[in-house]
């Protein structure tokens, strides 16, 4: 079982740590390190974001997730609404909003969720449903949940900052430099395509492929699961604009629906195992995603203009990890983000940072409830996977 310490490993190799992977977490969490530390960051792909980052549905929302992503999602709210960033010159976050719909047979499913969001949602009926989602079929919606503190993320323009705050401190980043090989010598020696990089402190932030990084250093892997999940772009009926509109997500969580940019994101919630790999739509996903929008929607699929999968990588505990392990000295866990990777990205990281130097968390997010035990729970721990985007 991993625990949590409070032990940073002392200096040894030419940096103070070195961050496997690029994508928000291994950005941000980098960028919260190199204000105190020399940190390298190393990445496989040309850009980083690449991967599950630049693939996401963008939702922030407190009302749902176990309760160490609702945590680290209230605690990561104050950066989220007033960031102090040279790098940002718009919000971070604008207005959407999320119903949950449910159809009439519908109905255990939609008492089910309203128990478990409780107050964080509000009752809706056929006609708010109706009202609220006027492209919805005549009917279709028989009761719902309004989560009015959803928002959008502008996410390039989250993990940009964290890039270029890192570059600021005196980071560096390499990338095109995929970790081919990881042994220890007093320190961490990491291989990589783009030379040799050795550290007393390795952080193993490379999302779907945590278990993979862990296994080239010779620690135990943690049972992580990659789950593909398929998105695409279509555009709106004619003369209608969505902009406005809230996201729409099925009780059962069987398709969603988001306004993105005068387009229409879809999608059909899938959640199938995978490898670590390069993810593609699969074509049967796609077919059911258009079946299930139009059998809820009044529209009618003609093209698809963008289509795309991406990987949510859960631990079975559900919960993400951010621990050193317990048996290889300096190996440090940031990973098992699931579907809340970017929305939890602020609050984790500093978290991370703490952890990784050996500091406790910062007072602002123990207030929230966001403790070292609860970053590292027993990945044997099954909590049931609850709503994700
Ligand atoms: C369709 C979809 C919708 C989502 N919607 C939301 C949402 O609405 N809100 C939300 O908060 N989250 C959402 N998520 C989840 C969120 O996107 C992820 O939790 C988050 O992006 C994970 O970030 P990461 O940095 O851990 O992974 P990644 O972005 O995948 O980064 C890992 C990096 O590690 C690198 N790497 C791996 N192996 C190596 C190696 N050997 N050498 C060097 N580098 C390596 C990879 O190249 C990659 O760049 C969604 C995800 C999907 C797929």
């Amino acid at each position: 079982m991993i625990q949590p310490t409070d032990q940073a490993p002392s200096k040894g190799g030419d940096f103070d740590c070195i961050v496997i992977g690029a994508g928000i977490a291994g950005a941000s969490v980098a960028a919260e390190l190199a204000q105190k530390m020399s940190v390298v960051l190393i990445e496989r792909e040309s850009q980083p974001g690449y991967h599950t980052t630049g693939r996401s549905a963008a939702l922030y929302t407190v009302a749902y997730g176990p309760p160490v992503i609702r945590a680290l999602t209230r605690a990561s709210g104050a950066f989220f609404h007033t960031p102090q960033s040279p790098y940002l010159s718009d919000p971070l976050l604008s207005p959407r909003g999320v119903v949950f719909v449910a159809r009439a047979d519908q109905a255990q499913a939609m008492a089910a969720l309203k128990s478990e969001l409780g107050d964080a949602v509000d009752p809706l009926d056929a006609s708010d449903v109706s009202r609220m989602v006027p492209l919805l079929r005549q009917g279709y919606g028989a009761a719902g949940l309004f989560d009015k503190t959803a928002s959008d993320i502008d996410v390039h323009a989250l993990h940009q900052h964290y890039l270029r705050a890192f570059k600021a401190a005196g980071g560096r980043l390499v990338a095109r430099a995929d970790v081919t090989a990881i042994s220890q010598n007093n320190a961490w020696i990491v291989d990589t395509k783009g030379g040799r990089f050795t550290s007393a402190v390795i952080v193993n932030a490379a999302g779907a492929w945590a278990d993979e990084i862990a296994t080239l250093a010779g620690v135990a892997p943690r049972g992580l699961t990659p789950k593909q999940r398929t998105a695409m772009i279509i555009a709106p009926p004619a003369n209608v604009t969505p902009d406005s509109w809230p996201m729409v997500v099925d009780v059962e969580e069987q398709f969603y629906l988001k306004p993105d940019a005068g387009k229409l994101l879809i999608s059909p919630a899938d959640a199938e195992p995978s490898a670590p790999c390069d993810a593609q739509p699969d074509e049967l996903w796609v077919a059911h995603c258009v079946d299930r929008i139009e059998r809820a929607f009044d529209l009618s699929v003609r093209r698809i203009e963008n289509k795309w999968a991406g990987l949510r990588s859960f631990l079975p505990s559900g919960c993400p990890l951010a621990a050193y392990d317990d048996q290889a000295v300096g190996f440090f866990w940031l990973a098992g983000q699931g579907g809340y990777g970017i929305q939890t990205a602020p609050a984790l990281a500093r978290a991370a940072a703490a952890l990784v130097q050996g500091d406790p968390i910062p007072q602002d997010m123990a207030d929230e409830g966001v403790t070292a035990a609860s970053l590292c729970v027993d990945p044997s721990v099954n909590v049931t996977e609850q709503v994700a985007s």
